[in-house]
């Protein structure tokens, strides 16, 4: 059996290993690193899988978000709304720019923001939420843009953890993660679903203004050569890494089903036993299970893991620690217990090997071992 890893990038581009080798060499030889014809093309080709009038590239998803921020003329001490369980960068940025993260927090079985709690966070200085889609699947959308339209908020959605994911409307209308908010921000980083060889990231929306804003504000707010109208930042991603992705741009629908297939796989290994619980859908959403996270019912999750390890089976916690006990973000308002749901889900989340590379013999010998120990 293959060795077992929580993401194989490797085996991944050794299958696509001569065109993506063919699209590095081309770069080099162009000469054109920053803002060459790769990324002009990769925009342009990511603008239409999406179905989104605007992509703006930039240098990681980091700066995505901050720059979707930026944009949006927002004064100090502004209330950003975003969910408490998340990787820091959502609520970091938020920070960083003067603003007053509000955390809120997430559904106990999809692990994204919580509707109810979302709407009693709103107060009169609230001008924006920031929903994840966490592991890979939407943050319930209809919901969101219905409460922001009700209280004229932006909408700026992390979509880092879901590129190709779709959410349907109730009226029938299909878009794609990223695209649904007033802006989306994605990254490329190496284990992504979409994944440069380095940092990457890109900004998605529909509103020209926005778009215009935002180009200049990831060139030093610049719209014409020497001329600063704001500050802005440097944020590109590189030509070499644009050309890497339009390769795996066009491998996604593909890789997110290999994604889907071993989740499945996992699904009906484990869905007889109580001890575990699988991953549960929005039916609204597609889920292209960036992560396969369980969660684990009074079982040791430091024994289990050690456990894993010893059989060769790699497992990870995706986050231990919920953005308001995080020293970072101290406010005297939060404490232990002010989120329960997502304290109880740091405690409890458990996040399985998952690429596009793992085969039915290593699916097999995973399943097979952890229902050894959670039948003893
Ligand atoms: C990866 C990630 C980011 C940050 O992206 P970088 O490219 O690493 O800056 C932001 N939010 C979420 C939910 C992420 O998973």
């Amino acid at each position: 059996m293959k060795k077992i890893n929580m993401v194989d990038l490797k085996s991944q581009y050794l299958n696509i290993k001569e065109e993506i080798d063919t699209a590095i060499h081309e770069t080099i030889d162009s000469m054109a690193f920053i803002n060459g014809k790769q990324v002009k093309e990769f925009q342009a080709e990511l603008e239409k899988y999406l179905n989104v009038k605007h992509v703006i590239p930039c240098a990681n998803g980091t700066d995505a978000l901050q720059v979707a921020l930026m944009a949006l003329d927002l004064e100090p001490g502004d209330e950003i709304i975003s969910p408490n369980f998340t990787f820091i960068a959502t609520v970091e940025v938020i920070a960083l720019l003067g603003l007053k993260p509000v955390l809120v927090d997430v559904d106990p079985n999809t692990f994204t923001i919580d509707i109810n709690c979302l709407e009693k966070a709103i107060t009169k200085k609230t001008k924006a939420i920031v929903p994840v889609h966490l592991y890979g699947q939407c943050a319930d959308m209809e919901s969101i843009m219905n409460i922001a339209k009700k209280h004229n908020l932006f909408v700026i959605e992390d979509t880092a953890q879901a590129s190709g994911t779709k959410y349907t409307f109730d009226n029938g209308v299909t878009k794609h993660a990223g695209t649904i908010g007033h802006i989306g921000c994605t990254s490329f980083f190496p284990s992504k679903n979409l994944a440069c060889f380095g940092d990457g990231g890109a900004i998605f929306t529909n509103d020209d203004n926005l778009a215009e804003k935002q180009r200049a504000i990831v060139n030093h707010g610049t719209k014409i050569k020497y001329i600063h109208e704001s500050i802005g930042i440097n944020s590109r991603l590189d030509s070499i890494q644009a050309a890497i992705l339009r390769v795996k741009l066009r491998y996604l629908n593909l890789y997110n089903k290999s994604r889907q297939k071993a989740a499945d796989f996992y699904n009906n290994a484990f869905k007889a036993y109580e001890k575990i619980t699988v991953p549960a859908t929005n039916p609204k959403s597609t889920h292209i299970y960036h992560q396969y996270t369980l969660k684990l019912n009074n079982i040791d999750r430091t024994k289990f893991q050690e456990y894993l390890k010893f059989k060769g089976i790699p497992s990870m916690v995706y986050y231990p620690i919920p953005m308001h006990l995080q020293k970072a973000f101290y406010d005297d308002k939060y404490k232990q217990g002010s989120f329960p749901v997502s304290e109880n889900l740091c405690s409890i989340v458990l996040s399985l090997p998952m690429h596009t590379e793992l085969d039915n013999e290593q699916l097999e010998y995973i399943t097979n071992t952890i229902i050894n120990y959670i039948k003893k």
